[in-house]
């Protein structure tokens, strides 16, 4: 048959959900499982989040607000900036890859560190961006001399991943400070904060208000993990005006929902409630760390709402283990399991689960 897509789509990974716990259940015989592999908090939609989008439903025969401006207004409000810096869309791994479509022409490059979030690939490869990408340190993190010694005339953009997905590891202010004087002025430097809510170092710099006065810094924020919208997708972008401005153009008309909208903006209502969530789920994280060293694997600090196991070959095993005892994690074949942190009791059951699966 004649082949109609491209050619060098053929080879690119499909990105891999974590599995349905319904699905593993049903499989396993168990009346449930639990599911520790998306870096999702256990903590069920944030108060006036599901009566916001009942609401908000009753008037989906029309399209939603395609400037997405009370939205925006709220976040500007929130991070004290003015919301011509916005953008928002279908979750921010859709941002990365409209900001990449909005700063690359085919053969540009993009640089970041691996091992790390499995989209930025993907993004590379559907834009025909070349990926540039330079190996994590021994200790999990990245590598940012490294990183800046790999941009070359066309290099158009360096992605940091800050905690990184799925190390959980984080970079100071005084390195990133270094590191973004060393980058070219025309350079985009992406700082991907998912993850940012969950961060307890002090020194660990929130990138939205410290780097606010340097052009070449694009933020992406994400409402799916501490603000519990996942199932929404939205997600955030700051940057100057003009980049911002682009990178409306470029999205998919009327991408952040009508839901969405509606969600996010009672979400964004919920800080006190986000705050005690995100301290019970890192006093966990800290519990989970410390549990999983005493079994003997070397867990790197997470500043993240998940644990990397660095278990090389080990990792798919370990895996496919805790699944079969109805817990289900994130394993990365060859390199490492990625464990989400859950409630007390979903903790407790993975080190049950963990403890029999190592060798
Ligand atoms: N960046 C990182 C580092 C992530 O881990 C994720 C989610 N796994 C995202 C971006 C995308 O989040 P979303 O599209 O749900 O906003």
């Amino acid at each position: 048959m004649t082949k109609l897509t491209r050619a060098d789509l053929d080879a690119l990974p499909t990105y891999l959900p974590g599995r349905n716990p319904a699905d593993v259940a049903r499989e396993l015989g168990l009346a449930e499982a639990i599911k520790l592999a998306s870096n999702e908090v256990p903590y069920g939609p944030l108060p006036g989040v599901v009566e916001a989008v009942a609401e908000a439903v009753a008037g989906v025969h029309r399209y939603p607000d395609m400037g997405v401006v009370a939205l925006r207004e709220a976040l500007a409000r929130r991070h004290d900036i003015p919301a011509d810096r916005i953008a928002t869309g279908c979750g921010s791994v859709a941002l990365c890859e409209h900001l990449a479509r909005a700063t690359c022409l085919p053969g540009d490059e993009i640089v970041y560190s691996w091992r790390s979030f499995e989209a930025y690939p993907i993004i590379a490869a559907i834009t025909g961006v070349t990926s540039v990408r330079v190996p994590n340190t021994a200790d999990h993190g990245h590598d940012l001399s490294a990183m800046a010694d790999a941009i070359t005339d066309r290099t158009r953009v360096v992605i940091v991943c800050n905690p990184n997905n799925p190390t959980g590891t984080s970079i100071r202010r005084a390195d990133l400070d270094r590191f973004l004087d060393a980058v070219p002025d025309d350079v985009v430097v992406v700082i991907d904060e998912a993850y940012r809510e969950f961060v307890t170092d002090a020194e660990v710099p929130d990138a939205v208000r410290t780097y606010r006065d340097r052009p070449n810094v694009v933020v992406l924020r994400t409402l799916s993990k501490a603000w519990g919208l996942a199932g929404l997708r939205v997600g955030f972008m700051v940057a100057q005006p003009e980049v911002a401005a682009t990178v409306r153009k470029v999205i998919t008309p009327f991408s952040t929902n009508t839901a969405a909208q509606a969600g996010a903006l009672a979400a964004l209502a919920q800080e006190d409630e986000v705050r005690r969530r995100c301290a019970l789920v890192t006093a966990e994280r800290d519990r989970l760390t410390e549990s999983v060293r005493k079994l003997g694997v070397d867990v790197p600090d997470s500043q993240a709402n998940f644990i990397w196991l660095p278990l090389g070959d080990g990792a798919a095993a370990f895996g496919t283990a805790c699944e079969s005892r109805g817990v289900i994690v994130r394993p990365f074949q060859g390199d490492g399991v990625r464990v989400t942190v859950g409630t007390p009791q979903e903790n407790d059951a993975f080190l049950t689960a963990a403890e029999s699966a190592l060798p």
